[in-house]
């Protein structure tokens, strides 16, 4: 039987922990059959090498800080030599100096609040960009970011909040400028998942993993990334040829409820 991303090569950022969403579906596009490269950046390069040898196969880890616009081009150009082209990107990389969250929406200074954007917004378009002829040598290829759904305020997420609006405009025009190549962009906007990225949102995030359950008619389980993982899969495929410029919500359902009460148990 052939698996769903047989023979995809695929590059996969935002690996730091076997908890990072991006571990999820590295080792998922592995189990269905890609080839992955993961990148890796300044103190947590080490830290990716040494997850990278706990998938089930393990792979390279290029060094890639998405703000180094000569690492993003060193990349390109291993992928070149290596492949000659690249089937999938995921986007799994944000970051926000603390006076920017929890609270500090008010109070954050232009250069933090930059950083916050550089890293969690612009990348996105910037590696877009840079991998776009290596995409479409793939005959297109599908870009994938990671979104928490930002239509509304989340207390404490602050400038991270406006960053992922940022983001999710940016899927619109990276789709509209791409698609003449066939490459699809899309996000994932997932449920609170507890990772290293989330314990930098501070109390707030005990917040949101708490109403979670309360809103998903599905129920969530922030210990779990599977979910998530297996829509990036989903959306590296061949099964959504027509999806782009989109944001495909993994969060139990939570998005469509305003108010709700815990899900009856099963039986
Ligand atoms: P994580 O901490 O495991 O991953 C964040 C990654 O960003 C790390 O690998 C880190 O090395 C990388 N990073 C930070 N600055 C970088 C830079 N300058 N260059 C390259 N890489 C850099 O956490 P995660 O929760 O798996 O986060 C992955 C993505 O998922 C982020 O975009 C995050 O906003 C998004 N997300 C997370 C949740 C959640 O609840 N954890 C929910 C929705 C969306």
């Amino acid at each position: 039987m052939t698996m769903l991303l047989q023979g995809k090569r695929l590059l996969v950022t935002g690996v730091l922990t076997d908890k990072s969403i991006a571990y999820a579906a590295a080792r998922l596009a592995q189990e269905q059959g890609a080839e992955i490269v993961l990148t890796g950046f300044g103190r947590g390069l080490r830290v990716t090498e040494r997850v990278a040898e706990k998938l089930p196969r393990p792979c390279d880890v290029l060094e890639m800080d998405v703000t180094r616009p000569e690492h993003i081009e060193a990349v390109v150009a291993d992928l070149d030599t290596r492949w000659g082209m690249v089937d999938g990107i995921l986007h799994a990389v944000a970051f926000a100096p603390k006076s920017a969250l929890g609270g500090g929406f008010m109070s954050a200074s232009w250069d933090d609040v930059s950083t916050a954007l550089h890293i969690s917004t612009y990348s996105f378009v910037a590696l877009g960009r840079a991998f776009g002829p290596l995409l479409a040598k793939a005959g297109g290829g599908s870009i994938v970011g990671l979104h928490f759904d930002a239509s509304q305020v989340w207390s404490g997420y602050d400038w991270m909040g406006v960053a992922k609006s940022g983001l999710e405009s940016s899927c619109r025009y990276l789709a509209h400028a791409m698609g003449g190549q066939r490459t699809r962009v899309n996000l994932v906007a997932a449920g609170p998942l507890r990772t290293v990225a989330a314990s930098g949102i501070g109390s707030s995030f005990g917040d949101f993993e708490a109403v979670w359950p309360t809103l998903a008619p599905l129920g969530w389980d922030a210990a779990d990334a599977t979910p998530v993982g297996r829509t990036i899969c989903a959306l590296w495929s061949d099964w959504l040829p027509q999806v782009t410029g989109e944001v495909i919500h993994v969060d139990g359902g939570a998005h469509a409820v305003a108010l709700g009460t815990p899900a009856d148990a099963p039986g």
